[in-house]
């Protein structure tokens, strides 16, 4: 899953090599601000009009050159040209984020404004519903503006949707799943979701959405024994929680979110 286009031919060619990675193209909305709604961007009325509070002229020099949103649009399009089983991420929105500063990568005090990271990520649902791909979706403290636009791209689309890591209320889950029912899945990783384990029983145990909705998800930028175990960690708290609510098997459940779900996650639409 890559971040941004630095890392598109990276991804390209580690899933070329493996067969069982399947490539994911997108703009994190950690990376929003660095691309353009203007076909040729003004460096400083760019991050001015997206970064806030206004960051002075010293920190725009250190920021790279905005990049056109249509130049990577094109770039991800043609990457999902190219191989029919690429999926559209990670994409989303993301109100806690902080700018990293550019040398010392120690956060700022500058965000992003929300009105500039739809933008982005709705050009990125757009491509999503042009090429009928399932897409990875990001979301912190957002959770009404994602669902309000992605219900008017998506809604009576044919493409799948991951919230991933989802950290959610179950009353935000039943929105999700009121207004988008078999299309939308529910990711947890043990990084992210693990840690608060009673948190994610009660959710599972409580939110009265089918197990066929579920998925476990590694959230890892790297993959090693630790992802093995972590996947392990989640899958095995999850099924705990689904196993006893829904009357079946520890094994059925795993089955079912670590295998069964995501086949059908990423079958052809
Ligand atoms: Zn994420």
């Amino acid at each position: 899953m890559s971040s941004h286009p630095g890392e598109f031919d990276a991804t390209r060619q580690l899933c070329a090599e493996h067969i069982n990675l399947i490539a994911c193209y997108g703009i994190h909305p950690w990376y929003s601000h660095l691309f353009s709604v203007e076909g040729d961007p003004d460096k400083k009325r760019h991050y001015s009009s997206v970064i806030v509070p206004p960051p002075d002229d010293q920190f725009i020099a250190r920021l790279p050159a905005a990049v056109p949103l249509e130049d990577a649009i094109g770039a991800i399009k043609a990457l999902l040209d190219q191989d029919s089983s690429a999926l559209v991420g990670e994409i989303g929105l993301d109100r806690a984020f902080r700018i990293p500063d550019p040398d010392t990568k120690k956060l700022t005090q500058y965000t992003v404004t929300l009105e500039h990271q739809v933008h982005v990520y709705t050009a990125l649902l757009q491509i999503a519903k042009q090429f009928s791909r399932p897409v990875s979706i990001h979301g912190v403290k957002s959770h009404n503006e994602l669902l309000t636009q992605t219900t008017k791209i998506l809604k009576d689309s044919d493409v799948r949707i991951d919230l991933h890591s989802f950290g959610g209320s179950i009353e935000t889950a039943v929105r999700w799943y009121t207004t988008f029912k078999k299309q939308v899945y529910f990711s947890f990783s043990y990084a992210i979701n693990g840690r608060r384990e009673r948190q994610l029983t009660d959710f599972l145990r409580n939110c009265g959405i089918p197990a066929t909705q579920f998925l476990t998800e590694s959230d890892s930028p790297k993959w090693g024994s630790d992802t093995i175990s972590d996947l392990r960690r989640v899958c095995d708290i999850m099924s705990h929680a689904l196993a006893s609510r829904d009357n079946c098997t520890l094994e059925q459940v795993a089955r079912l979110i670590s295998l069964k779900n995501i086949e059908t996650f990423l079958a052809s639409a």
